[in-house]
């Protein structure tokens, strides 16, 4: 197996799409040196599976969160739950949460109303946030700056918002998790994983979910975070090997979690 190795941070893997070879696609990801998955929460359903896969097999740790599209599901309830589970052991964040005005599936207010909410999970918690950020640049910027100095790390996800996200990230020492979007041709922002904080960078595939080049169109898998960790090597000027070992430590940092 190659070392160092790789952290997929951001990973849909309870998603129906693995349904049928989860085993095979873990097995993968191993052999193409991925040692952890953090298995992402969308919906309360989808955390509880998530937090249910991070206990059946090593490598794996959870978040639990309501995803923007699913924020008009959010509920003193639902707060409760989402509470319960990130208390469970190998639940490693709040998330993903965050707002998406471009699909819009959750009205504006709901989505910040939930987006708050799941900050304060994490600010009570002591667990990092995981951010999804899409067609919302100003609210989100305005957001973020309110997150106070020694609050829990906020995760910008797929980072691919404008400058008004980026310097509020920036403003409260934000991770900056870049998926395969990075080795898209027609992506912009190819200057922003080199400008990125060298502590701050992190690595995910969003699978199923954004396949990278060559893979580009097929479902995504953990194991492609590879393609993913040498396109950001070759955009920083690294080799893999450091590109992987500092990815890694940073989340192990971010995660403050010895298993990942
Ligand atoms: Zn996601």
């Amino acid at each position: 197996m190659p070392c160092p190795y790789l952290v997929d941070t951001h990973c849909h893997l309870g998603d129906t799409a693995f349904d049928a070879d989860r085993d095979a696609v873990l097995a993968r990801a191993r052999a193409a040196g991925v040692s952890h998955v953090v298995v992402i929460g969308e919906s309360l359903g989808g955390s509880e599976r998530a937090v249910a896969l991070a206990g059946s097999a090593p490598g794996l740790s959870a978040t639990a969160g309501v995803h923007p599209h699913q924020a008009h599901t959010w509920s003193d309830d639902t707060a409760n739950r989402v509470r319960d589970l990130l208390a469970s052991p190998g639940v490693v964040a709040v998330g993903e949460t965050g707002l998406d005005y471009h699909y819009m599936h959750s009205p504006r207010d709901s989505q910040r109303r939930a987006f708050e909410a799941q900050l304060e999970l994490g600010a009570e918690l002591g667990k990092p946030v995981i951010v999804h950020a899409r067609d919302a640049d100003d609210d989100m910027a305005a957001m973020l700056r309110a997150v106070p100095p020694g609050a829990p790390p906020v995760v910008l996800h797929s980072f691919s918002s404008g400058d008004a996200v980026w310097e509020a990230g920036m403003a409260i020492d934000a991770y900056f998790s870049f998926s395969g979007m990075i080795t898209f041709k027609n992506w912009s922002h190819a200057d922003r994983v080199a400008a990125c904080p060298r502590d701050r960078l992190l690595l995910e595939t969003d699978a199923p979910y954004l396949a990278p080049v060559p893979h580009r169109g097929k479902r995504n898998e953990p194991g492609f975070v590879r393609a993913v960790a040498e396109c950001a090597a070759a955009l920083c000027g690294e080799t893999l090997d450091t590109l992987t070992q500092r990815t890694t430590e940073n989340a192990r940092r971010c995660f403050r979690s010895a298993s990942v």
